[in-house]
């Protein structure tokens, strides 16, 4: 029985026995490491696909487990190669499963027959994955020596004048950022009073006619002068039609003649003269009343 509790006899002694498994001659895997003398573990294990017993011929599904003894039997570089050994449960027929690490799986060594489910591309109308060594050339050297040639003109011919173009530019750009700088430091001064004198100018005729501060002022320039100028004058001419059409025209003698024939303009009357004339003009009514009551 395995040491699952913790009881130390009395001729327990640590020095001697160092552990209680080596004190009653356990394992700590216990019966799972029954034949760990010949380097068999038994562990869990896992059928990984289907296959048919050798000896009873029954078919045994993916997923069954069994316990079975585990051993290490090589080694592929530094991985270890397992063989588990399983004991069939509908006969008393072994067989053994082994690890491939080269192809990471499983193969069957003896007493079963796998059932071949893997996938294959080429039959699913795929392209199979060949493992080509990388480091085969060409088997024709005149073919390698054309190619290394080929490469070589390339790199003349393409790749270090690219190369040169792009240096070249990149120190007419990063050379001297000082001046770069000053340059374009300077130019924006210019832009700058330029706008902010045009801004100016634009500020005082909005303000002088009351415009909104959203409408967009045109360029003065000469075009604008000269648009500016054909449009008042097509406007002038027009008007000028306008009023010929409406009155005919007058001549300077019928003119003063019809001026001599206006009503010559009352003059102004004084304050003190309305009155008085308001005056007499009630007297005027009041008589004009009375004397037609006495009649
Ligand atoms: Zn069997």
């Amino acid at each position: 029985m395995q040491g699952f509790n913790k009881y130390y006899p009395p001729d327990y002694d640590g020095e001697k026995h160092k552990s209680l498994n080596s004190y009653r001659g356990k394992h700590a895997l216990g019966d799972r490491a029954r034949k760990i003398d010949k380097g068999i573990l038994i562990t869990r294990f896992e059928l990984p696909f289907n296959i048919w017993c050798g000896t009873c011929n029954n078919h045994i599904g993916m997923g069954v487990r069994y316990n079975a003894e585990k051993k290490k039997i090589g080694a592929y570089y530094s991985t270890p190669i397992y063989s588990f050994r399983c004991k069939c449960h509908l006969c008393d027929g072994w067989f053994e499963i082994e690890t491939d690490p080269k192809n990471t799986r499983y193969v069957v060594v003896s007493g079963a027959r796998q059932k071949d489910e893997d996938w294959n591309p080429e039959e699913n109308g795929g392209f199979a994955i060949h493992d080509t060594d990388p480091k085969a050339g060409p088997s024709d050297p005149l073919a390698a020596l054309e190619k290394s040639t080929d490469a070589q003109n390339h790199v003349k011919k393409v790749q270090i004048p690219r190369l040169e173009e792009l240096q070249t530019a990149s120190e007419h750009y990063n050379a001297d950022p000082y001046s770069h700088s000053a340059r374009v430091r300077k130019r924006f001064r210019t832009e700058k009073k330029i706008a902010t004198q045009r801004q100016a100018t634009e500020d005082l005729i909005k303000g002088k006619y009351a415009l909104p501060e959203t409408l967009i002022l045109l360029e003065d320039d000469e075009e604008a002068r000269h648009v500016a100028r054909d449009e008042w004058l097509k406007g002038q001419q027009e008007l000028q039609a306008q009023a010929s059409r409406k009155r005919p025209k007058l001549s300077t003698s019928s003119f003063s003649t019809s001026l001599s024939s206006l009503p010559k303009p009352k003059p102004a009357k004084s304050p003190n003269d309305a009155a008085s004339s308001l005056r007499a003009r009630i007297l005027g009514n009041t008589q004009r009343a009375s004397q037609g009551r006495a009649k």
